[in-house]
């Protein structure tokens, strides 16, 4: 059966699920698509998570781009949804649209339980990224050690994790500042590094290499910084763990250390991380450090009307068609990406994840299971700009981008962004 005429579809989130959702709802079907996103500025991870040096990745967001602009799609960016007084509800969407597709990531860190987690100078990589990537709301980085001339700082951080997202962090911290100065890291953590000068990134992994969650390519691109030696040490029974470990580390050269075999124990520390201790096979060793980054996984913010799996923090689904609480469908309701299998795989994994779950749709819609909405079709706007007060359309992030490009170019660098939501709002022509 053909697909029913006029059918209109909002997706949440403007992430990598969320811009091949789109591409493919563009290009199988005939339907109008309301694209919301929270923040002003689209790219979800892209924008927030790609690390500054990869600036090879976010390419993909020019493709996007074009597809905002089709007659077919309508933005609206800097829009919650949520149940705050300025939010628009589950509820309101389900009503206004034959079907709803949250593609909203997993934006919060998982925790270590570990004593001292609490501690400043302990952080998570998600806050860490934000910070660097200049994500609004994030304007406080970690609170570094500075040190005194008695006690002075190590120089050292330590990342639990070995996935590609420790291994960003690693890169960032250890990287020679004047290297990322071209870059579009924001200013606010350039600024810290360049004073902080982290020469030694310490990456703990619980198991042993062969079980590293990196991918080979990442892992052999770090070899690639200049000036930035790799080394990896199993911590198996009778390996020696470096005595230097317990002191500042060696302020003459960069390096990055693996550290397998070894689990966390406890971040130690009198109102400031000052070290974290470890257990590596028998043995339990102490490894000074002003910064100790969390990377062990995310998981999805839960937004209250849409059932959630707390246990393992994604949005309750059958194959990306969302649940309730007792497992029914809920019927024109889809989750892609990050918040429909959790954290794991990287922007291509997605890519094939949204396509397949915009195709169930396209199955749910000729099978005639979509109740379709009763609402105009121009209500939903109206509505978005009676609750919302600065509403973001296509022109208006287009603004903001050149603005942000035109700053980048005075700096020789692919651009300046914008860190306040504020800012962006202006500059969008508020
Ligand atoms: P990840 O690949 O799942 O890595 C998580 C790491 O945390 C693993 O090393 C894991 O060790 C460790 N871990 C989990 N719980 C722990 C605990 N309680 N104590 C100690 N260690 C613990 O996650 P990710 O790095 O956040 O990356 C998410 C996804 O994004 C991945 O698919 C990644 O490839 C992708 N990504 C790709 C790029 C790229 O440049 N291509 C960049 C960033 C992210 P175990 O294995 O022992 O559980």
């Amino acid at each position: 059966p053909k697909l029913p005429a006029g059918l209109r579809v909002a997706l949440v989130g403007t992430g990598p699920s969320g811009g091949y959702a789109l591409r493919t709802l563009l290009d199988r079907t005939e339907a109008q698509v309301t694209v919301i996103d929270k923040l002003p500025t689209p790219g979800g991870l892209v924008r927030a998570g790609v690390a500054p040096d990869h600036p090879g990745t976010k390419g993909v967001l020019r493709g996007f781009d074009l597809l905002y602009r089709d007659p077919r799609v309508t933005m609206l960016t800097n829009v919650t949804v949520g149940d705050g007084p300025d939010q628009i509800t589950p509820a309101e969407l389900s009503d206004h649209f034959d079907a709803v597709f949250y593609a909203v990531g997993a934006s919060e860190s998982r925790r270590l339980d570990i004593p001292g987690e609490e501690l400043p100078g302990s952080t998570s990589a998600t806050d860490l990224v934000a910070w660097y990537n200049g994500v609004p709301g994030v304007e406080q980085g970690p609170p570094l050690r500075r040190g005194t001339t008695e006690d002075p700082a190590t120089g050292r951080a330590v990342v639990v994790g070995t996935g590609n997202v420790a291994l960003d962090v690693a890169r960032i911290l250890v990287s020679p500042p004047e290297l990322l100065a071209t870059t579009d890291i924001a200013d606010r953590a350039l600024n810290i590094l360049r004073e902080q000068n982290v020469h030694e990134v310490v990456l703990l992994g619980r198991r042993d290499q062969a079980a590293a969650a990196y991918t080979a390519a990442e892992y052999r691109a770090l070899s690639e910084i200049p000036g930035v030696e790799v080394e990896v040490i199993d911590g198996v029974d009778g390996v020696d763990i470096p005595s230097s470990f317990r002191g500042p580390a060696d302020p003459a050269r960069r390096r990055i250390v693996f550290l397998f075999h070894s689990t966390p124990e406890e971040i130690v520390g009198d109102g400031q991380v000052e070290s974290i201790t470890v257990r590596t096979g028998e043995g339990r060793h102490h490894i000074a450090t002003d910064l100790v980054v969390r990377s062990i996984g995310y998981r999805s913010t839960p937004i209250p009307g849409v059932a959630f799996d707390d246990d393992r923090g994604i949005f309750r689904n059958v194959d990306g068609r969302l649940t309730d609480d007792s497992g029914q469908i809920v019927p024109g309701g889809y989750v892609l990406g990050w918040a429909k299998r959790g954290p794991s795989g990287g922007i291509g994994v997605n890519k094939v994840c949204a396509t397949r779950t915009v195709e169930d749709f396209i199955d749910d819609a000729r099978s005639g299971v979509l109740r379709r909405t009763r609402r105009a079709p121009d209500a939903f706007s109206s509505l978005v700009r009676k609750r919302v007060r600065t509403v973001i359309g296509y022109r208006g992030m287009r603004a903001i981008d050149r603005t942000e490009r035109r700053r980048g170019e005075e700096q020789g660098r692919p651009r300046v962004k914008f860190t306040q939501v504020a800012e962006m709002v202006g500059a969008a022509g508020w």
